[in-house]
This record gives C-alpha cells, sequence and structure tokens, in this order.
C-alpha cells in the first residue's frame, strides 16, 4: 500500500477588514510574538504575510472586529479537500471551529486545583496555607477537588495540617532524594505527578524556591505561569484570571492560560489571607514513589550554610510595622523609626528610595520589588506612597500616614492620617508611650 501523505491544514493569514478600523491605540500589534504587524499613519495595521503565522491572537484582541482571517485559493481548495476526506464538507470557518473544540476537550481532561505545599526540612512555609485559602475558593467555582502537592523527605506530618487547611487529597512524595531542594529532582517529581493526574490549575509560592521550581515545571510542561499574582478568579468559561501589576505597577493586568494545562501561578507570602484551621479536617493521601534515584542526579547537597550578612529581622512576619521613607532624610534618622519601633514591639521597614539611598538593606524594603507585609499596623513615615510601595503594604490591617503633604497619595490608603513633620510627631508619640507607660507603671 502507497504511503499517504498527510496535507497540513493551512492556518491562514489575517487582512484588515477595510473602514472598521478604530485606531484604538495598537492592541492588536502588542498581541503579535511575531512581529507580523506595524502600524501605519492612521493608526491602523498593516500585516506582513512573510512574518504572520495565522494564530488568530490579533483577531482576539481587536474590540471591533475589524481582522479577519484569509485563505488564498489554493489554501481553500486543501481545506475543502480536508473536510470531503473527514466526511464533512467544512467551510474553513467551522474547521476552525472545530480545532477550537478538539482543543478545547483537550483542556477538559484536567480537573482539581492543586497546591504545592513548600517547606524547608519538614517546616512549612505559610505561604502553602495562604494558597490553600484562594485555591479552595477556585475549587468551589470549578465544582472541582482542591489537593495539595507534598514532596520531601519524612514530610508525613504536612499532609495532615494540609487537610486542616482545606485540602481534600494530599499528593505525597516522600524518599531521602528529596531531603535537600533541587531543582531537578522536585520539577522532574512534579511533572510526574501532573502528567499522571492532570490538575487544571497549580498555584505555587513566590519565594525563591517556589519562583525556581514554577519556573522549571512550566517550561518542562510548555504551559502558562503568571508570576506574582495578586488576584486569582475564575472567568465564565472555566479559565484561571490571573491578576497581577504590570508596566512598572502601573496598570494591573490580567492573564489568561488558553490553550494548555496547567494554569499555573505564583503568588508571593501574605498576599492571601490564611485560611480557617480546622484540625478535625481529615483527607487522602496518594502515596507516589519518586520516578527516579539518587545516582540519577550529578548535583549533590552536602551542606547548608547560612549566609551571615543576611539581615535576621523578618518584616513579612511582623505584627507591628514603622516605616520610613525619603522623608527621613538620612540614615541616622531611623534611630527614632527604631525607638518607636521598639515601644510598639515592632520593627522597622522601608520604601525602595530609603533602600536606594543605602540607608537601609533591601531585606526591609516593601512594596513590589520588596516584601508584601500584612501587619496589624503599619505606620508610613514620610513615605509618598507611590503605586509601587502601596501594593506591599495597603492589607495592612491599620495604616497610620505622618506626611508634612497632605496631597500625599499614602493618605488615600490610611486609616488615620497625620499631615505634618515626622521630626516633631514620631518624637511626640514615642513622649506619650513611655508618658502613659510611666503612669501606669506608678499606679
Ligand atoms: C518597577 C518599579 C518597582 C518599584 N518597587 C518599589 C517597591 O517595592 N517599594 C517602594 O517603596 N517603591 C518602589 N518603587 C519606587 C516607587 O515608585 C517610589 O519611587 C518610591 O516608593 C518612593 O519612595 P518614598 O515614598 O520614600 O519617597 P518619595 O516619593 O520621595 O516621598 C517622600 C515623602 O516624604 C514626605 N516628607 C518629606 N519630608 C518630610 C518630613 N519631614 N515629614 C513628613 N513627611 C515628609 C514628602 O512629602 C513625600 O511625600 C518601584 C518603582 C518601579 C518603577
Amino acid at each position: 500500500m502507497a504511503d499517504e501523505k498527510k496535507v497540513k491544514k493551512p492556518r491562514g493569514i489575517v487582512r484588515l477588514i477595510p473602514g472598521k478600523c478604530i485606531a484604538c491605540g495598537a492592541r492588536c500589534q502588542t498581541s503579535c510574538a511575531k512581529d507580523a504587524v506595524e502600524m501605519n499613519d492612521k493608526g491602523e495595521p498593516v500585516i506582513d504575510i512573510s512574518k504572520c503565522i495565522g494564530c488568530r491572537k490579533c483577531i482576539k484582541v481587536c474590540p471591533v472586529e475589524a481582522l479577519e482571517i484569509y485563505f488564498t485559493p489554493e489554501e481553500q481548495k486543501v481545506l475543502a479537500e480536508l473536510a470531503t476526506q473527514a466526511g464533512a464538507a467544512a467551510a474553513p470557518a467551522e474547521a476552525e471551529e472545530e480545532e477550537e473544540s478538539l482543543d478545547l476537550a483537550k483542556l477538559g481532561e484536567y480537573r482539581g486545583v492543586w497546591v504545592f505545599v513548600e517547606h524547608t526540612e519538614g517546616k512549612p512555609a505559610e505561604v502553602s496555607w495562604e494558597l490553600l485559602g484562594v485555591g479552595g475558593d477556585l475549587a468551589k467555582t470549578r465544582g472541582v477537588e482542591l489537593c495539595s502537592v507534598v514532596i520531601g523527605d519524612k514530610v508525613e506530618h504536612l499532609c495532615q495540617e494540609a487537610f486542616t487547611y482545606g485540602a481534600s487529597k494530599v499528593y505525597l512524595m516522600d524518599d531521602p532524594v528529596f531531603h535537600y531542594y533541587r531543582t531537578e529532582s522536585y520539577y522532574k517529581a512534579v511533572c510526574h505527578l501532573i502528567e499522571k493526574y492532570k490538575p487544571e490549575i497549580f498555584l505555587v509560592g513566590a519565594t525563591g524556591l517556589g519562583r525556581d521550581l514554577a519556573g522549571a515545571v512550566a517550561t518542562n510542561l510548555a504551559t502558562g505561569l503568571t508570576a506574582d499574582c495578586t488576584g486569582l478568579a475564575i472567568d465564565e468559561r472555566g479559565f484561571l484570571l490571573q491578576t497581577r501589576p504590570a508596566f512598572g505597577g502601573n496598570i494591573m493586568a490580567t492573564i489568561l492560560t488558553e490553550r494548555t494545562r496547567p494554569q499555573m501561578s505564583t503568588v508571593r507570602p501574605h498576599v492571601m489571607t490564611m485560611p480557617d484551621k480546622n484540625v478535625a479536617r481529615k483527607g487522602e493521601i496518594v502515596r507516589e514513589s519518586a520516578p527516579f534515584k539518587e545516582q540519577d542526579f550529578t548535583t549533590k547537597v552536602l551542606e547548608i550554610i547560612r549566609d551571615s550578612r543576611v539581615d535576621d529581622v523578618d518584616v513579612a512576619a511582623a505584627d507591628i510595622i514603622v516605616s520610613g521613607g525619603r522623608g527621613m532624610a538620612g540614615k541616622e534618622n531611623f534611630q527614632i523609626l527604631q525607638e518607636l519601633a521598639d515601644e510598639l514591639s515592632g520593627v522597622v521597614a522601608c520604601s525602595r528610595a530609603v533602600v536606594e539611598a543605602g540607608w537601609m538593606p533591601v531585606e526591609r524594603q516593601v512594596g513590589q520589588t520588596g516584601k508584601t507585609v500584612r501587619p496589624k499596623i503599619y505606620i508610613a513615615c514620610g513615605i509618598s506612597g507611590a503605586i509601587q510601595h502601596l501594593v506591599g503594604m495597603q492589607s495592612s490591617d491599620v495604616i497610620i500616614a505622618i506626611n508634612r503633604d497632605k496631597q500625599a497619595p499614602i493618605f488615600e490608603v490610611a486609616t488615620y492620617g497625620i499631615v505634618g513633620d515626622v521630626f516633631e510627631i514620631v518624637p511626640a508619640i514615642i513622649k506619650r508611650i513611655r508618658d502613659l507607660r510611666a503612669k501606669k507603671a506608678a499606679k
């Protein structure tokens, strides 16, 4: 029997429908991964047909349906032939729909929301439980199971803890090969589980380890990953809406993973609220063996040595934060903030301007490129309230802002605002606290 040569289905190329473009601002151009769209003087797209691959991304983002797919007469002939072979006289548009529904059917094989449980030698990272909180909401909306992935050495206790925070099932890989985190062993283990059980959503903490792992997993599975999400929700089609700051924090972008699974997101610690713990909750443990052996890895972790230069203060874990900005006017002036923090049993943090000036170490920076904090009280001293700072602290329970400029944007998120000079107000607060304490002690 002669070999039947497989005919490749033409994808067509994009063209502009004359008179329809409203020059909305080059959305079609930015959506094109192949640089096939140039804009003319009128702000209308000009398609470079030598580059266009007919992916239809520009068509999807066009708000006025001014773009369409065009098939050359030869391509139309091929499409008609293919349709006849398939036993149906499918028109190009129908062929496209068929392709899309096939894709969607494939995506439908993926079900469930998974959360990676990060730990350091068995001690869990709290962000894992925060993710179980938001993961539970997503699973409920989708009507699917909320599961966790626990990988490590002697880490079964983490499964029970995951149940108490809402997981109903935990996929456990417990093996000495996982004693220390190594990118290769962990990403291969996670990919093995994902390929076998097919979750639709996979959430990982945006910590050093989580970022490393999520990137490796997404690359290996050739799926989408949105880093540092600040909001997660489900749209009417059941897709994950992943919201995060973009363009230097000046806009919030919502990102979708439309054609691949799982939909992967990382979320920073303290961005999502901690769910209630219910110690009575139980679940199912699915035990899986590691799909490799120690001998398969060339990288060995011999010892972990703590960097003694790293600042010991964890601002992200503090209940009370006294934070200073450029308005503090110098490194030496942070002493008064430290005094106030000591009186309140809190810690001192700062804005990026302060780190850039070399007044405080980067570990104390709050904001988009620093830590996300959610303390009971955040006292912002001489901080203007740029959006990149606000995204890191606006979920604090109580925000007290001290700024001499009453128009400063920090006052828009403040619970209490004090318009005045930090060098008068902070010492006055310290004095008042000390006086009240002395009075109480004298009673
Ligand atoms: C991509 C990107 C990421 C960024 N990430 C971060 C981030 O993670 N964190 C962050 O903080 N910033 C970040 N920034 C920088 C951010 O845009 C601001 O430049 C920065 O937050 C400003 O710091 P500030 O409020 O201390 O200084 P300024 O904006 O200079 O504000 C100083 C404030 O102090 C007040 N002031 C001055 N003297 C006194 C006084 N004696 N008493 C009372 N008030 C006084 C002034 O009125 C002013 O409001 C980022 C920027 C970009 C582009």
